[in-house]
């Protein structure tokens, strides 16, 4: 079953969560942490983020800076495999074009379907640090639009160097990213709009949302999206915040405003708990309205908040 018949199929509101691969040193237990803590909610599926190396700059005792190209979390494919394994759940890998070559990215499909795999998520990627602009890799797609023919292409057997194969037995179904509140880049919505139809035209069979903390932008997305003829199923992101840096942080990364009914309580705070506590209710508060408003499926984002995401689960399903 692909994501989009699973959430057509749904009869109530279904239940999935975003973790991200381990730090490279770090063991996979703490990803199954996560997990053991979230898999009585019954995910429908997991996704599992995907990051491009680093460039870092590290101060030596003569003075001088020692430049060290860095991937923190690597992995995504082999932690997506090691969850499915081990919990029988549908995973989704990002797939990623920052930091990536068309072949890598092709070799990374190949291992995918190798291992059963058919689900993933196809993405832009973020920026390197060092860069105020997305750059793609040399030989690189630069837009998810890109990466999505790529992955088409594949599906009917075509590699990248022009040799053929027999179309893949099961190909590739994947979903892309959706921003109520635009796309940073993206001069204005309706551009974004038109770059979301065309990556929903060229294959996309759900949209998952970045992050909102207000429910009516994500209404308007929702209306807007369906008046362009976009109706693949929009899956809405949330996220509880858990700290009070987020409060500014969050914001700022991730360009999503947060209500001042929300903001109001969160200035009442005075540590991180009760920052937690608060983010918590307007969680389930943002997660009840979407339900009662008939959203087949919630998304948890549980970076640095899987005990927060615990808590709205256990509140709302
Ligand atoms: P695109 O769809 O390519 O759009 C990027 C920008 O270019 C937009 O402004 C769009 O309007 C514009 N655009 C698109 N196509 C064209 C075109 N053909 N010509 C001109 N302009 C165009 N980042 C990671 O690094 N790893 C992750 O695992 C990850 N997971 C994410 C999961 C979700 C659900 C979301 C919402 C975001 C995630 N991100 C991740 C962040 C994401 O990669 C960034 O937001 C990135 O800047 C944009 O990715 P995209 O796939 O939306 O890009």
């Amino acid at each position: 079953m692909t994501v989009a018949d699973i959430i057509n199929e749904a009869k109530s509101t279904v239940f999935s969560f975003e973790l991200l691969p381990p730090l490279k040193g770090n063991k996979i237990d703490k990803v199954y942490k996560t997990i053991d803590s979230l898999i009585e909610f019954n995910p429908k599926f997991i996704t599992i983020t995907s990051h491009r190396d680093e460039v870092t700059y590290k101060n030596t005792e003569n003075g001088l800076f020692e430049r060290r190209v860095i991937r923190k979390r690597p992995g995504t494919v082999a932690v997506a495999a090691a969850i499915m394994h081990k919990y029988n759940v549908k995973v989704i890998p990002h797939i990623i074009c920052s930091g990536f070559t068309r072949s890598e990215t092709e070799y990374a499909l190949i291992d995918l379907n190798f291992l059963g795999i058919h689900d993933i998520l196809v993405l832009r990627g973020d920026n390197s640090r060092k860069d105020r602009f997305f750059t793609p890799s040399e030989n690189g797609n630069e837009y998810a639009v890109e990466l999505a023919h790529q992955v088409n292409a594949l599906n009917r057997g075509e590699f990248i160097d022009g040799t053929n194969i027999e179309p893949l037995e099961v190909p590739f179904a994947y979903g892309v990213a959706g921003y109520p509140e635009k796309h940073e880049e993206a001069p204005n919505m309706n551009s974004d709009l038109y770059h979301l139809k065309q990556k929903v035209d060229a294959g996309a069979n759900f949209i998952v949302t970045q992050m909102f903390f207000d429910n009516q932008k994500y209404y308007d997305f929702v209306k807007r999206c369906r008046e362009m003829d976009i109706n693949i199923p929009i899956i809405p992101g949330l996220k509880p915040i858990t700290a009070k840096v987020q409060e500014t942080v969050l914001p700022k990364i991730f360009k999503t405003d947060i209500p001042e009914e929300f903001a109001k309580e969160l200035r009442k705070c005075k540590t991180d708990e009760e920052v937690r506590r608060v983010g918590v209710e307007w969680t389930i508060h943002q997660s009840k309205d979407l339900m009662n408003n008939g959203s087949p499926i919630l998304h948890f984002y549980t970076m640095m908040a899987t005990q927060s995401v615990r808590e709205v689960a256990q509140a709302v399903f």
